[in-house]
């Protein structure tokens, strides 16, 4: 098979390598569409500390090509559209018994980061990779690979929001209106949310507002914590979502979040800064600040029901699909900090 090697950070080829061996329990998937993500960003720049060669790419989706002896036919059979739970969860420690399969504690230390023998990667920018049958989510057959590639990115999305106990009617702000930012913003506005979004792009604004954000706030000619509390009758946001990555925004966050509200850290922090932040207020008004990270195998089943059954359309957010061979263009484009969803065509 065809799998796209980084050899070493910003150094890739396409190569011509085995495919990979299948056991009983296992199946291999034919991969079709499969999103750049941020951290694959990170990870072709060398700013994360993982082990090379390896191959990256964790939001892909495909058909079952073949399947291990052990695999049930009567769940699954050859050429069913699946994705999969990308976490190598354990099963077996505290957090994973206590339903936090998401921050296993075993998973930092799976060969997806770190393989001294071989390839490390989630192993999605390839023609096929193996999952455990287990581990797969079945669509209907006449949902787009297109729509599918965004399972993982709004299975992140959903245990954001799923941190949080959203009313109808209450005040969401959500920093930030990159691609995982505007998840945010269509499904807050389905949990019947009147949602603002701070970002300083103009053109994201405006998209925002086509995919039914109330209110934008432009962070950089206004100031985004007295906005959103001019907009709220000086109480804040019942729940604010950080998309973005800077440290000085997450203290901003909490500020704007209302006595009684939520603050939800969904970026991971570049650089990871320590921040000052006024734990008088979260005391004297019980604001909560949490943390959003990987997807439970919870919000992964949810987000493949919302995009199978048609409730949400991510693919509004898709900026351009290229084809796997044109691998330079489509990591360049990802680069660019204003670029929504880059995806991966293997096949036809
Ligand atoms: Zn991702
Ligand atoms: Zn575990």
């Amino acid at each position: 098979m065809k799998a796209i090697i980084l050899n070493q950070p910003k150094d890739f080829s396409i190569k011509e390598i085995e495919l990979p061996e299948l056991k009983e329990d296992e199946v291999l998937i034919r991969i079709k569409d499969s999103g750049i993500c941020t951290n694959d960003v990170r990870d072709f720049n060398g700013d994360c500390n993982y082990s090379y060669p390896r191959i990256g790419g964790h939001e892909y989706c495909g058909v079952i090509e073949e399947m291990g002896s052990g695999v049930s036919g009567r769940r699954f059979s050859k050429g069913q559209k699946v994705v999969q739970y990308i976490i190598d969860d354990c099963k077996e420690c505290f957090f994973c018994k206590h339903g936090e399969e998401n921050i296993c504690e075993e998973h930092p230390k799976s060969k997806i980061f770190t393989n001294p023998d071989g390839l490390s990667g989630y192993g999605g920018f390839a023609e096929f990779v193996v999952a455990k049958a287990e581990d797969l989510f079945v669509y209907p057959d006449s949902t787009d690979f297109e729509k599918m590639a965004f399972t993982e990115p709004l299975a992140c999305v959903v245990n954001s929001i799923n941190r949080t106990e959203i009313q109808f009617g209450d005040d969401v702000a959500v920093i930030g209106g990159g691609t995982m930012g505007m998840l945010h913003v269509m499904m807050a506005k389905l949990k019947g949310a009147r949602v603002i979004l701070s970002e300083p792009l103009k053109e994201r604004r405006e998209r925002a507002l086509t995919l039914g954000c109330d209110d934008v706030v432009d962070p950089v000619n206004e100031d985004a914590v007295e906005k959103v509390k001019e907009l709220t009758g000086g109480r804040g946001a019942q729940v604010v979502f950080n998309t973005t990555a800077i440290p000085a925004i997450a203290a901003q966050a909490v500020e704007m979040t209302a006595p009684g509200g939520m603050s939800v850290m969904f970026s991971s922090m570049h650089p990871n800064d320590p921040v000052p932040v006024d734990m008088g207020a979260v005391h004297s008004y019980q604001k909560t600040v949490t943390g959003a990270v990987s997807p439970t195998i919870t919000s992964f089943h949810q987000a493949v029901q919302l995009i199978g059954k048609g409730l949400i359309d991510p693919t509004v957010l898709t900026e351009q699909i290229y084809d796997y061979r044109d691998f330079d263009k489509a990591i360049a484009a990802a680069m660019k900090p204003d670029t929504y969803k880059v995806i991966l065509r293997f096949g036809e």
